[in-house]
């Protein structure tokens, strides 16, 4: 596609490449405040120990995420999402990222089944909220709220304001994917800091870093499926897709 393109009135060219994720490129461009993001036909798992060509993710995952940005700005949720700009690429607002992931689990699986011997698609009461040290290298080690204050990655503040942030998005997704008959399991947010010091949520929000169930059949609707070799990932991506889009219309 084109390096160039018009957004809010302004011609936004894209730069040199800042940064190459697992599956998405990111660019800087000649507005500061502004990153191009290219979603790529990549899945990785282990982080990045595995990974794989699979054609097509890169055009779900940002659909997918252009949707549920959209949907949460519309309910007041502060976030990095700016616009489309292709079937694969986006432009971003440039923040300062966080080293920490914040994940929450509605329903027992991946590493908290293994980590506690909890029984699979337990519904957690109350919801669980962890959070992890953004390292592929140490395999983002779960990290407590006094390792951060320690390490002055957040202060005691600002981690409760990841927890609220967090809190609003999953009442948020979770409901909307009620409406589609799809249970939301658990997922990972990220999030960065604007020229005013101020948290932002950031990242992309697919079943790249979120588990999906169907209602009806308890299918995995997301990464599992890649994980775990159980079958074409995107089958349940493009059902996610075309769920949501259905109750866009
Ligand atoms: P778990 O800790 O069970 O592996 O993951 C919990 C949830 O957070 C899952 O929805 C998973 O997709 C997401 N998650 C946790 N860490 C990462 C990560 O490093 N990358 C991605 N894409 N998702 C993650």
């Amino acid at each position: 596609m084109s390096s160039t393109v018009e957004y809010d009135n302004q011609v936004v060219t894209r730069g040199d490449l800042k940064y190459q994720g697992k599956a998405k490129q990111v660019y800087l461009t000649n507005n500061s405040e502004i990153l191009w993001v290219h979603y790529m036909d990549q899945a990785t798992a282990l982080n990045g120990k595995v990974h794989e060509d699979i054609p097509e993710k890169g055009r779900l995952n940002s659909a997918i995420s252009h949707i549920l940005f959209q949907y949460l700005t519309r309910h007041g949720i502060e976030n990095h999402y700016l616009t489309a700009i292709s079937e694969t690429d986006e432009l971003d607002l440039a923040l300062d990222i966080i080293p920490i992931e914040v994940v929450t689990r509605n329903y027992a699986s991946g590493h908290f089944v293994s980590k506690f011997d909890a029984t699979s698609m337990q519904k957690l009461n109350p919801i669980v909220q962890e959070f992890y040290y953004k390292s592929d290298a140490l395999d983002d080690p779960f990290m407590n709220d006094s390792q951060i204050l320690a390490l002055g990655y957040a202060t005691e503040i600002e981690l409760e304001k990841l927890r609220n942030y967090a809190q609003k998005v999953n009442q948020l997704l979770k409901s909307l994917f009620d409406e589609i008959k799809i249970n939301l399991i658990d997922f990972k947010l990220e999030f960065g800091k604007n020229a005013l010091g101020e948290l932002i949520l950031a990242d992309e929000l697919s079943p790249d870093n979120m588990r999906l169930v169907d209602q009806k059949t308890g299918k995995s609707l997301d990464k599992d499926v890649f994980r775990q070799h159980s079958g074409d990932v995107t089958i349940g991506y493009r059902d996610v897709l075309s769920r949501l889009e259905n109750l866009e219309k």
